[in-house]
């Protein structure tokens, strides 16, 4: 059955224990970090950062605001970096059909310089990075080693206040749903995005560029799927 996850950025208390918790199952290594005039830290997603929470602080209305966002892959529906990928080297990037995970795998290590930048410039989500050392594609992999043995993803098992959730797509959209309609109440502005194409899904309350410039899937998203087709197309296709 798909999987989802829904981030409440409204319960997020930015204490970035998703992303540290993401490192250490990943035993990936840390990274230098320096002050930059903001919390934020590191300041970007990176082959060794594939969880991270961004803060995005500014005044309005003589009031001091402050919006985190926890930004990992969305493990898209149809994924742009994946039909950019089967069409230099098929089987580089597959989905799981149980979860709905798109993963990156060792044969990413062969893809050239020239695939991974248009897979990262089709990525509405700026997600796809590059590890120097082994050439390997990196990012969020659902915690699949995880999720197939019944265990929930490392972010969302340590989130402290549930502002991370994970199961079955269907029941995760019925909560966002629920969840929205709450938050609506106090928040006219608040929105899911990107619901129908991604699992994973951000419930925000204000506008997405106040959270992060990639928060919203930009119109190549649309112009990609119309170049690329669907995967269903691609199946009918034998593609
Ligand atoms: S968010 Fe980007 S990297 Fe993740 S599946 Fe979608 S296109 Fe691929
Ligand atoms: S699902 Fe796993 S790999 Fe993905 S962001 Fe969460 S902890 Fe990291
Ligand atoms: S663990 Fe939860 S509360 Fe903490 S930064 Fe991540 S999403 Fe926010």
């Amino acid at each position: 059955m798909p999987k989802a996850f829904l981030i409440d950025t409204s319960k997020c208390t930015a204490c970035r224990g998703c992303q540290m918790a993401c490192k250490e199952w990943k035993d990936l290594p840390a990274t230098q970090t320096k002050q930059r005039g903001t919390h934020q830290n590191p300041e970007d997603l990176s082959a060794s950062t594939l969880k991270l929470v961004r803060f995005n602080e500014y005044i309005s209305e003589g009031k001091v605001v402050w919006n985190f966002f926890s930004d990992q892959c969305r493990h898209c529906v149809e994924a742009p970096c994946k039909y950019v990928a089967d069409e230099a080297l098929p089987g580089a990037v597959t989905r799981d059909e149980a979860t709905g995970a798109i993963i990156y795998t060792e044969k990413t290590k062969k893809l050239t310089a020239k695939v991974f930048e248009d897979m990262r410039s089709n990525c509405p989500y700026n997600i796809p990075r590059r590890d120097e050392k082994t050439g390997l594609l990196m990012k969020c992999n659902m915690c699949l080693d995880r999720v197939s043995n019944g265990m929930l993803p490392m972010c969302a098992k340590t989130c402290p206040t549930n502002a991370i959730t994970f199961g079955d797509r269907e029941q995760i959209l019925a909560l966002a749903e629920k969840r929205l309609a709450e938050l609506l109440k106090k928040y006219p502005k608040a929105q899911l995005l990107n619901k129908d194409s991604v699992s994973v899904v951000y419930l925000i309350t204000d506008e997405p560029k106040l959270y992060h410039e990639y928060a919203l899937a930009p119109e190549k998203r649309v112009e990609h799927a119309a170049r690329y087709g669907s995967d269903s197309d691609r199946h009918q296709k034998g593609g």
